[in-house]
């Protein structure tokens, strides 16, 4: 039997003091047992009432799923009885679960129709620390139900990581705080000698280019080169494993693969010692990422290389060494250009400690930070940003609203977002039709915010209904929302570059979708799918409709060696068919299919499918500029729209298809893209051709934009005051004055 867990000696402190206080903070040192522990004494000590259920909220999916996996072993059940998780497209809750893990945004959509979280007795919102967009929200949300007195008997418990927990405390009325000591065993730091070899070493982050990606490449071979210089001079066995810190999960792969063929080269000269590689990030498959829990053999040394995931969320045990190489990717939203990018950025000082600390838990260890220590004490920041000051915020706004929270402005969360990027997203919001001109969500607001999709994802979804093309769209949906679906063509250099980003699993590697472009429509034009010819050249969606399509023809028997032939990833395309009949089931249920008309039947359905995906996408419309180029400028800023404060109007941008895009750009002149992904320019991720004419409306709508202001409910819709106020109602038409308010 293993030692108890230190958070085991606060069991009775923390349950009294449940007893007595609506709200407790818990801060305990990584591993110390708050994920694991406090859900069962609350459910062991009779904290949660018969019927009810304890709620652990978690930012990372993964997260979830290995602390349910984990508890119900402990519980010696299995998951989806006692212990449950819910995360997006994969819920295991049952009639007899008292414990639920789930991510911060199944907790948000469950509040949608639950505002008083009845299923609850307690609610844990772990990771507080992280700053998740949607933990933040909970927070508010949780706050404003607490205040409301309509929950008396609902108990919160904030945990987080770290010893900050001031403003936790005061956003919780003062609420009390239990300290739990860690088991932590010193950790000796090393810094790399300056001139570091890390990127961008004043350490400023510039938001808008993947920072320095050859250095990228550095890193990854300069963790390489120590971590088997470490294997091979030293000691193997259980509390002897290395953790690698990178950014994402190409350099992962980039690592895995050095680290694999150096040792299997070292076993070839007959060393004694075998060292198991193990890849972590959030884009693997459950059962690959829980073998990092997979104990160590005495003539083995385990080295798992990971993003961050492994920082706080997820406890490794024996792991004597960290190499950290200081940087993270981060989502940043640009509201003035309406994008979303990806940056490399320096992580906190606090993280780099977390990191550090990782190395300490059984025993004493050591930390190689890659980078110097003075550009450590210039550059890195003390703390992280919080998600919601980065992030784009439709959905968050979507949901507040939906959540009947008038005054989006007034609402108070941890840190308020930026005014610019939720003014910008009551704007898109509207623009879509999910929000009237007052600001109040309309049916269709309604029931998009219901699906866990984001809101243009949403809108499309909606008008598929009423085009009779959900199956197709719902598909196209899925094949881009999860892992790539095509195969990465191998790489020579292991370690060299890392040049390609990546954003929602994409990647500028094109080889898959030359070959299924290929393959699919020799001739370049129409193949069929779901029955019916499309034009693959219409569109880079409509080439993964015709792909799915045939992935659904074809016998089990022969499926494996389909996706060898096609260079497509069979679990992507599996994992792609479950969400898809996920989202078909959820469009069915949310009412959007009732609401729609039925489908007109003489209309190709490649274009069906096109007009939907423009009903929610059209913000991402872009005209080619001049002829024979691939360079394409967006739309919003050709019309001079106003999209609020600091419009898209002000900002002119130049986008380019992937390279294997081309057959759909030929041709075409007006096209909306998926998303961008940010190599070393922005690059539009799967184009569709759209006609002009069906740009009109929502153009009109973009240029009219209603005051942002009025949107959020900050001010009166100006029929309501248009007296009172001096800019709103200013010009007729429907066009509304633009919002000067800018602070
Ligand atoms: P905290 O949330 O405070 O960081 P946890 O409750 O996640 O701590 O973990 C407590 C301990 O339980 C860890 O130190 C580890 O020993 C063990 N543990 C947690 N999850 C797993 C797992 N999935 N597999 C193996 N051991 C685990
Ligand atoms: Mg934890």
């Amino acid at each position: 039997m293993a030692a108890p867990l230190p958070i085991a000696a606060h069991r009775e402190e923390i349950i009294a003091r449940l007893r007595a206080e609506q709200v407790l903070i818990v801060v305990g040192e990584t591993g110390s047992g708050k994920t694991t522990q406090l859900c069962q004494y609350a459910l062991d000590d009779g904290l949660c009432a018969p019927g009810r259920m304890v709620a652990v909220s978690q930012p990372r999916r993964i997260a979830a799923i290995a602390a349910a996996r984990r508890v119900a072993e402990e519980r010696g059940c299995a998951v989806g009885g006692e212990v449950s998780y819910t995360v997006r497209f994969d819920d295991t809750v049952s009639a007899s679960t008292r414990i639920r893990y789930l991510t911060d945004g199944s907790l948000l959509r469950e509040a949608l129709d639950s505002p008083r979280l009845e299923r609850y007795s307690l609610v844990i919102m772990d990771e507080a620390h992280e700053r998740s967009i949607n933990t933040d929200v909970l927070f508010g949300l949780l706050r404003r139900l607490l205040r409301s007195g309509a929950r008396p008997d609902l108990r919160v418990v904030v945990a987080s990581a770290t010893l900050d927990v001031r403003k936790f405390a005061h956003f919780f009325d003062d609420c009390a705080a239990v300290h739990v000591p860690g088991r932590a065993h010193p950790v000796a730091i090393f810094h790399a000698a300056p001139p570091p070899r890390a990127p961008d070493c004043d350490g400023r982050a510039r938001a808008g280019r993947v920072e320095g990606a050859a250095a990228e490449g550095r890193y990854v071979e300069d963790a390489v080169e120590l971590c088997m210089r470490l294997h091979r001079s030293r000691p193997v066995g259980p509390s002897e494993d290395v953790l690698i810190f990178l950014t994402g999960a190409r350099e992962i792969a980039l690592a895995c693969a050095a680290l694999e063929q150096l040792a299997a080269a070292d076993a070839a000269r007959g060393a004694a010692h075998a060292l198991r590689v193990l890849p972590l990030h959030a884009g693997l498959p459950t059962d690959a990422q829980a073998r990092v829990f997979s104990p160590t053999s005495a003539a083995e040394r385990k080295v798992v290389v990971a993003t961050n995931l492994a920082e706080t969320s997820l406890t490794i045990d024996g792991i004597r060494c960290v190499i950290d190489c200081g940087y993270a990717k981060v989502q940043r939203y640009d509201c003035a250009r309406g994008m979303e990018l990806l940056s490399t950025e320096p992580i906190s000082k606090a993280a780099a400690r977390q990191r550090a600390g990782r190395a300490g838990r059984t025993r004493a260890g050591e930390c190689f930070r890659l980078y110097s220590e003075e550009a450590f004490a210039r550059g890195w920041p003390d703390h992280g940003e919080p998600e919601i000051a980065r992030a784009a915020l439709p959905s968050v706004a979507l949901s507040l609203k939906c959540m009947g929270v008038r005054d989006l402005l007034a609402f108070d969360l941890l840190d308020p977002p930026p005014r610019r990027a939720l003014l910008r997203a009551l704007s898109d919001l509207h623009a879509i039709g999910a929000l009237d001109d007052q600001g109040v969500p309309t049916e269709l607001g309604a029931r998009i915010v219901r699906l866990p999709v984001e809101p243009r994802l949403g809108a499309a979804l909606a008008k598929a209904a009423e085009l009779g093309c959900v199956d197709e769209v719902a598909t196209i949906a899925a094949m881009l929302s999860g892992e790539d679906v095509f195969l990465r063509a191998p790489h020579a250099n292991a370690a060299g570059t890392a040049g390609g980003a990546e954003a929602g699993g994409a990647t500028a590697d094109g080889g898959g979708w030359a070959r299924a472009r290929a393959r699919l429509a020799p001739g370049g034009a129409a193949c069929g799918a779901a029955g019916a010819e499309v034009d693959v050249r219409e569109a880079d969606q409509l080439l993964l409709l015709a792909l799915y399509a045939e992935y659904a023809r074809t016998p089990p028997a022969a499926i494996v060696s389909w996706a060898a032939e096609c260079g497509v990833q069979l679990r992507a395309m599996h994992a792609a068919r479950d969400v898809r009949a996920q989202l078909v089931a959820l469009v069915a249920s949310s009412g959007l299919a009732a609401r729609a008309a039925p489908a007109p039947c003489d209309e190709p359905l490649g274009r069906r499918v096109r007009r939907a995906l423009c009903a929610g996408f059209f913000a991402h419309a872009v005209r080619r500029v001049g002829t024979g180029g691939d360079a394409c400028v967006p739309l919003a800023v050709l019309a001079g729209a106003s999209l609020g404060e600091g419009g898209v109007g002000t900002t002119s941008v130049l986008l380019r298809p992937l390279a294997h895009s081309a057959a759909v750009l030929n041709g075409a002149h007006a096209l909306i893209y998926h998303e961008l992904v940010w190599t070393t320019c922005a690059q539009m991720r799967c184009i569709c051709r759209v006609e002009s004419s069906w740009l009109d409306e929502p153009l009109r709508r973009l240029r009219a934009a209603v005051d942002p202001l009025v949107l959020a409910g900050a001010r009166p819709a100006p029929d309501a005051g248009a007296d009172a106020d001096g800019v709103a109602g200013a010009s007729g038409g429907g066009a509304r004055a633009r919002c000067t308010d800018a602070r």
